[in-house]
């Protein structure tokens, strides 16, 4: 690990994996995003991805402090299914700290915790192993984790109870932003929360012309991602969580006209590593 921020992206697909020979290249696994400095790891839900970053972690024989903050999104299976799969959950020298939010019917804890138990799964979270630790998020919280690192939360527009976080150190802030159909109604409240980032991941499932057939479904278009992107003053926008039907031939059209309009704009691939210096 240099100095600076790591940023990993294990996962891209959205709803569902979509191991197909044609679809290599972007990656197969659902949403997941680490970020590692000096002294910290975050990750960005649990999707089936996270599993290729634990067999990572294990590969690895210097690391210091066995800590992780999770922070999941929200509970849609896409978001949680690699958890099982994760091979740290059952260290018992490791220190897990979840961060999610919860709906009016049941907590975030209770649901997780529920969901990843028999007869769902054989081994139940709260006994796999590793020492764990669950932060109730609301829209407006902020978090210090170590290094004087910040992450801030804000509801996504999304349905059952979604947030995005914003993940500050130093002069980098990288917005973990998807599962949020920008409308009339949010886009300010959205862009407010984006503006002035480094790096901005985006939910760009849809194309602009597929979007009105999808309104209510809680993602994005590619086209409104840069749009913001512009509008809000970020360094580079990472479009994912891709329709899992997309093959590689078609995310690599949609990403050439997308650069067309502005060259800061990436389609996300499984297994990108991104460093940022940072000034702390
Ligand atoms: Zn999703
Ligand atoms: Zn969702």
């Amino acid at each position: 690990m240099t100095k600076g921020l790591d940023v990993t992206i294990w996962g891209t697909r959205g709803s569902m994996t979509a191991l197909y020979h044609d679809r290599a290249e972007f990656g197969a696994n659902t949403s997941c995003i680490s970020a590692e400095w000096d002294n910290g790891i975050v990750i960005f839900d649990c999707g089936s991805g996270i599993r290729g970053f634990g067999l990572d972690l294990l590969k690895r024989n210097q690391i210091v402090n066995k800590k992780l903050h999770i922070f999941i999104s929200h509970l849609h299976l896409d978001h949680i299914m690699g958890l099982p799969f994760f091979p740290i959950i059952y260290m018992k020298d490791w220190t897990i700290h979840f961060y999610g939010s919860s709906d009016e019917n049941t907590t975030f804890k209770k649901a997780l915790t529920e969901i990843m138990a028999p007869p769902y799964w054989p081994v139940a979270l709260e006994h796999a192993g590793a020492e764990m630790h669950w932060h109730q998020v609301n829209s407006g919280d902020s978090f210090e984790l170590p290094g004087s690192a910040v992450v801030r939360v804000l509801r996504a527009n999304h349905p059952n109870s979604t947030v995005i976080y914003r993940l500050e150190i130093g002069d980098k802030h990288i917005v973990y932003g998807l599962d949020y159909e920008v409308t009339t109604e949010c886009q300010s409240e959205y862009e407010s929360f984006v503006k002035d980032s480094t790096m901005l991941f985006f939910d760009g499932m849809y194309t602009a012309e597929e979007l009105p057939n999808y309104r209510g479904f809680g993602h994005s278009s590619w086209e409104q991602g840069i749009q913001i992107m512009e509008s809000c003053n970020i360094d580079q926008l990472h479009i994912t969580h891709h329709d899992w039907s997309r093959n590689d031939q078609a995310l690599n059209s949609l990403e050439q006209k997308a650069k067309e309009m502005n060259d800061r704009c990436t389609f996300s691939r499984e297994g990108m590593k991104i460093h940022f210096d940072t000034d702390k």
